[in-house]
């Protein structure tokens, strides 16, 4: 093509800048035209029309990539001109496109030129920059013969070294990943050996697989080119700990392990034993659970399609559990964003896209590259450890479900299962119905697993690591399942099921109870109002939120909406959304929050250029007023609901009151263009420490005030929501969150404006009282605790209340808190 030449390492992006992919050059196109380099035969032609492969004479095949990302637009502006099996001369025309269409749509136009078979052949005569024309050469491929030199110098040198490994946690993903780096500049080939095994030290994934520990004897042999030097490189690194050094005492003595869950065993005949993994008692009818493993083409038709059918399966994953991230809380919130931290972890990606490189399909690569690394974590002999294993398997599911397009049936049963199973992955126990299930048992599995924390959050009872006895109940058996006492009864007598059914009838009873009151409205025991919203993304929330007694919703996630879209949602499409919603609430206030894309939240048809720290970057309103036409439409949109007033619009990220000024003009300008006179309410999400601290002064300009604790905790603590790494320190009952919440509540009500919360803290039984405390008057929870919230409400007084905030923000930490709290509640 015509254009300008670069070399590869400027491609920005690193899968091609790091020749992950092949050997070549780069040109970043004058015109929207790509010729064929030499002869050959089409083999591989992108649906989408945005990228091609010819293979060549000699098992040379190239790989042309027309811009970056430039798969996500799904065609528009290629205009290919041969299919695959053509035979094409040297010059001809290959694809068209439309040169200004990719260069808007794309973050990149500039065109890979790749030589994607590797066997002993080359590149020489390399062009550098400039520019270059259709029909110049670039590079020349050759075959090489292997040269004298390598050869004496695989044979030459060999160096040994013996290492004792000093890491906290032996060499897992990471520090095998960077072993390989400091690889980089050697020709040596090196192993690593541990009693029998042997591993390439430049492969994380083989190399985790050899499960080196925290005081293993490992040794490390380099042969040929600089062995020894790069022998000694690596010695040192790992003798340096890599930053996870563990303390003196246990790298001489390791601790040893914790053993895997072992099942235990009942004395009782007709009672299995097993771990509790979520406490509650449930009677029910016995049903096997088996998922059929999934059946892949493991042949791959060729590397850049099937390279392409893993991104794309790997995205929409990562997509899904971003959606399911922007309403999760608890530790829900924590498991997806160690879910999605796997899916971006470098081992793992670079070696499913070696294996596709090796000729592997998509989701064999990917099966390939995650499978050695859940077994590894399965046979580490630590209980902690094993139980990860669960979410590898997963996520290999999952991708592998997203590659090939298959959906796994919804999880139906009949009303009163409790269900056996193998073992059980996080998401089927999210996709678990608890009307239809009231209970679970498991072979394997752990307490501490991802599963079993699902389990206590959805509130259904569990027991795990049961072991092989569990096999021997017959499918449609009666149950008890007393996960507090840990045991399964099989074929209960009549005495023992009446006995457990009027314990479950009590427990359901208080259930019962607070789902009945919800319908009233939520007040203090001495009569104080504070009203319970729930926060919603769909229609079919805002239907439950009503059937739960929502008092009207405080946050609706509008981002939400529109996730999958590839092109932004028309005003009349968001209208017809908000009106649906309102709708659904039967005349409750519905609180709209204008789009909160950037961040953690991203959103395909509004591509944000890569940031190096996208939580301090363009989100929020950030965007919205960065991209006036999205900010505008929304506005629109929202002014078109019926009745004018009932949906009030609500700003995120608001970091001063400049932000809320420039809103608020376009909202009365576009008002005057409507003719509407009534008035619609604008507030703020209190999500950074500086709409904290200012909050008099925006609540002169703003209706109303709602405190986003998600956000504000992440940016109080400076501790990524996101980053499983800092998880356990993110909570949103931190004093200094909580001081920020009362300097909040202080600096509205000296305007007389309410203040409302909407994050996670609005759902967590230990919060409510101290929110109500510091004087929120308004909580938006998620929809399956309203009822609980109602009731609880019901049992404070204002007084009490006070006093127990008082004492919880002179708390020194988090854990203190929640002590408190807990005595509270207790
Ligand atoms: C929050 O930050 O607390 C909030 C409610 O917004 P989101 O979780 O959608 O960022
Ligand atoms: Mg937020």
């Amino acid at each position: 093509m015509a254009g300008w030449l670069m070399p590869l390492e400027e491609v920005p992006d690193p899968v091609f800048a790091q020749r992950m992919l092949g050997d070549g050059v780069a040109i970043d196109p004058t015109e929207g035209c790509l010729y064929a380099p030499c002869d050959g035969e089409v083999t591989v032609l992108q649906p989408t029309g945005h990228a091609i492969t010819l293979r060549a004479g000699d098992g040379v095949e190239l790989l042309m990539h027309i811009g970056i990302d430039t798969v996500q637009l799904a065609g528009a502006g290629f205009d290919p001109q041969v299919k695959v099996g053509d035979q094409v001369r040297a010059g001809d025309v290959l694809i068209r496109f439309d040169l200004d269409s990719v260069v808007c749509g794309a973050p990149s136009v500039v065109t890979p030129v790749l030589l994607i078979s590797q066997d002993g052949l080359t590149l020489t005569g390399k062009r550098g920059s400039g520019l270059v024309a259709p029909g110049e050469p670039i590079f020349t491929v050759e075959r090489a013969g292997a040269t004298a030199e390598a050869a004496t110098d695989i044979v030459g040198e060999t160096a040994t070294r013996t290492v004792v490994v000093p890491l906290a946690h032996g060499i897992h993903a990471r520090p095998a990943a960077k072993l390989r780096e400091v690889l980089v500049p050697f020709a040596a080939k090196v192993t690593i050996t541990k009693g029998e095994q042997s591993a390439d030290a430049r492969s994380p994934v083989r190399l985790m697989t050899l499960g080196i520990k925290l005081g293993d004897t490992i040794r490390i042999t380099a042969e040929g080119g600089r062995a020894d030097e790069a022998a000694a490189t690596l010695a040192a690194l790992i003798e340096s700990g890599m930053g996870e050094k563990a303390d003196p005492a246990s790298a001489t003595a390791p601790a040893p392990a914790p053993a895997p869950v072992a099942a235990p065993v009942s004395d009782e005949p007709g009672v299995l034993a097993g771990v509790t993994a979520a406490p509650g008692l449930a009677i029910g009818t016995a049903r096997f659970f088996r998922l059929p493993e999934l059946t892949i083409d493991p042949i791959g038709k060729g590397a850049s399609l099937e390279r392409a059918r893993l991104e794309d399966g790997i995205a929409k994953v990562v997509r899904a559990i971003e959606a399911d991230l922007s309403h999760a809380a608890g530790p829900m919130r924590s498991i997806l964003s160690a879910h999605r931290a796997m899916l971006d972890d470098p081992e793992l990606l670079e070696a499913a896209r070696a294996a596709v490189l090796d000729g592997a399909s998509a989701g064999q690569a990917w099966r390939q590259a995650i499978r050695p690394q859940a077994e590894l974590l399965r046979q580490s002999g630590d209980a902690h450890l094993s139980e990860r294993a669960d979410d590898m398997v997963d996520l290999e599911r999952r991708v592998v479900s997203a590659i090939e397009g298959v959906q796994d049936a919804p999880l139906v049963f009949p009303a009163d299962t409790i269900l056996l199973a193998e073992d059980m992955l996080p998401s089927q126990v999210t996709a678990i119905d608890p009307a239809q299930v009231c209970g679970f048992a498991t072979v394997r599995g752990g307490p501490t697993s991802h599963v079993a924390i699902l389990a206590a959050s959805l509130g259904i009872p569990a027991l795990v690591a049961m072991g092989s006895a569990l096999r021997t109940v017959q499918e449609g058996e009666t149950l008890i399942l007393d996960a507090g006492a840990g045991t399964l009864r099989v074929a209960p007598n009549e005495t023992q099921r009446s006995e457990a059914q009027a314990r479950v009838d009590a427990r359901m009873a208080a259930l019962v109870a607070a789902r009945a009151a919800a319908g009233a409205e939520a007040r203090l025991a001495d009569g104080t109002r504070i009203e319970v919203f729930a926060n919603l993304g769909s229609v079919g929330d805002a239907e439950r939120a009503v059937a739960a007694g929502a008092e009207g919703s405080g946050l609706l996630r509008t981002e939400f909406l529109f996730l999958d879209r590839e092109t932004p949602p028309s005003v009349p499409e968001q209208t017809a959304e908000y009106q649906a919603i309102a709708d659904a609430l039967q005349g409750r206030p519905l609180i709209i929050r204008l789009l909160d894309i950037g961040g953690d939240k991203p959103a395909p048809y509004l591509p944000i250029a890569a940031e190096e720290n996208p939580a301090l970057g363009l989100r929020g309103i950030r965007v919205g007023l960065s991209h006036p036409q999205v900010l505008e439409d929304q506005l629109r949109a929202i002014l078109g609901v019926r009745p004018i007033g009932v949906a009030k619009i609500m700003l995120p990220m608001i970091a001063s009151v400049g932000e809320l000024r420039a809103v608020r003009a376009v909202l009365d300008r576009l008002r005057g263009e409507l003719g509407i006179g009534e008035k619609v309410e604008l507030g703020i999400m209190v999500e950074t420490p500086a709409a904290a601290a200012t909050a008099d002064l925006l609540a002169a300009e703003a209706d109303f005030l709602s405190v986003g604790t998600n956000d504000l905790t992440q940016y109080t603590l400076a501790m990524d929501r996101g980053n499983p790494a800092v998880a356990s320190g993110i909570d949103g009952l931190h004093p200094a969150v909580l001081r920020l919440i009362a300097y909040t509540c202080r600096g509205a009500s000296t305007k007389g404006r309410w203040v409302g919360v909407c994050g996670g803290l609005a759902s967590d039984p230990l919060a409510v009282p101290i929110l109500v405390g510091l004087g929120v008057t308004e909580l938006s929870a998620t929809v399956s605790v309203v009822p609980e919230v109602k009731a609880l409400l019901a049992t404070l007084t204002l007084e009490r209340a006070r006093a127990h905030a008082t004492a919880a923000l002179a708390c020194a930490t988090a854990a203190d808190v929640r002590r408190l709290a807990r005595e509270f509640t207790a």
